[in-house]
């Protein structure tokens, strides 16, 4: 931990604190932060380099603040996946979707906004540093959420804000839309449902929700099944009213000219970036019965990883055994767990026969 020269008025509920993030890392199979692993075409690359171009000659200039252009193609996105009818006034984009998040807070952080754990680590750490209060909600002891017991804890807590992350991270398994709706019905607050695996899933996405219930908040992103997360592009869909409140905590031109003109090229190719989701999803079903037939216990996933446990190895000491081996996955802080993300299929083979090494070990 840190300790802070006491002349630096860094805020109390800082000091605390250390700097997070998952390590990175150089490694041979990078299977931690759930990226796609497969890089964009060189068309893509030249078509966006083109539109780069010329927003680079016009860079004296800030950029659109309202990024009107990219919020108008997300909103097509959207409704050709799920059927809709939204428009640029149901969008918000921004630096991925962690500043999304921080501006939700900044937004509607009036009370106490509740998360069920195990599930993203980022929501209470960003809203401990947007100073809003967390409560700690619980999961079943199989990590699936159950809207009853969820109807429960927001009956509870009374919470501004109740984030559900569907399909969840770091644990795979999705919340049905079904009790989706149960839950948004009995939430006075706004239903953050954080979709950042949704491409993975079957399951149909919760923006079909909105209509009914204003109060739904859907959270989305680039950096993940899109296969475009250097880029830093994440986006809500809302009510109208969200959005709007998303204009006053926003800072202006938060989002680069460079980001809004990549973002906008990448929709075009939104065929290309999303075509490898069928491929990942199989190579998950894969991986998840080579994992089990090493004897460990795999948790079924909706997403583009696998949380798995059963191993005699502290996860600390097999997570550092699989680096010295070359292959990254992700120790999430599950005493008897660790995540790996699915990548390609060099590192699939890669991170299988280290396991495969690392498991011999133990005996
Ligand atoms: C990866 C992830 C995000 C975020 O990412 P950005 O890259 O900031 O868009 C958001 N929510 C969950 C649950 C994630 O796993």
């Amino acid at each position: 931990m840190n300790s802070w020269p006491t002349w630096l008025p860094l805020r109390e509920n800082l000091r605390e604190l250390s700097a997070y993030g998952a390590p990175q890392i150089p490694a041979s199979a990078v299977m931690n932060t759930n990226e796609n692993p497969y890089a964009p075409s060189e068309e893509l690359a030249e078509a966006i380099s083109e539109r780069i171009k010329e927003a680079s000659l016009h860079l004296n200039r800030y950029p659109d603040r309202d990024a009107n252009t990219l919020r108008n193609k997300l909103a097509t996105f959207i409704n050709g996946l799920s059927g809709t009818n939204f428009t640029s006034e149901n969008i918000w984009a921004a630096n991925g979707s962690n500043e999304i998040i921080q501006s939700i807070f900044l937004a509607f952080g009036s009370g106490a906004a509740l998360g069920f754990t195990p599930s993203y680590s980022m929501h209470p750490l960003i809203a401990k540093v947007a100073q809003v209060q967390w409560a700690v909600g619980t999961r079943a002891a199989d990590f699936s959420l159950d809207a009853t017991s969820a109807i429960a804890q927001i009956v509870e807590t009374r919470p501004v804000l109740t984030f559900v992350t569907t399909p969840n991270n770091p644990t795979g398994s999705a919340v049905s839309l079904a009790d989706l709706e149960k839950i948004a019905q009995n939430c006075d607050g706004l239903l953050i449902v954080d979709e950042a695996y949704a491409e993975f899933s079957d399951e149909i996405s919760a923006v079909t929700l909105i209509n009914r219930y204003p109060n739904v908040v859907v959270i989305r992103t680039m950096s993940k099944a899109f296969a475009f997360a250097g880029a830093r592009v994440g986006y809500l869909v809302a009510h109208p009213a969200v959005v709007q409140s998303m204009f006053l905590v926003r800072l202006p031109y938060h989002l680069s000219a460079l980001t809004q003109a990549a973002a906008e090229v990448a929709l075009d190719f939104s065929d290309e970036l999303l075509g490898t989701v069928a491929t990942l999803r199989k190579d998950r079903e894969k991986m998840r019965s080579e994992l089990h037939n090493l004897g460990l216990v795999v948790l079924p996933s909706s997403s583009n990883f696998l949380l798995f446990s059963g191993f005699k190895q502290s996860s600390a000491q097999l997570w550092q055994r699989l680096l010295d081996r070359g292959v990254l996955i992700r120790d999430v802080g599950l005493l008897g767990y660790l995540r790996v993300t699915i990548g390609n299929e060099a590192e699939n083979k890669k991170f299988i026969e280290s396991l495969t090494a690392c498991l011999g070990e133990e005996q």
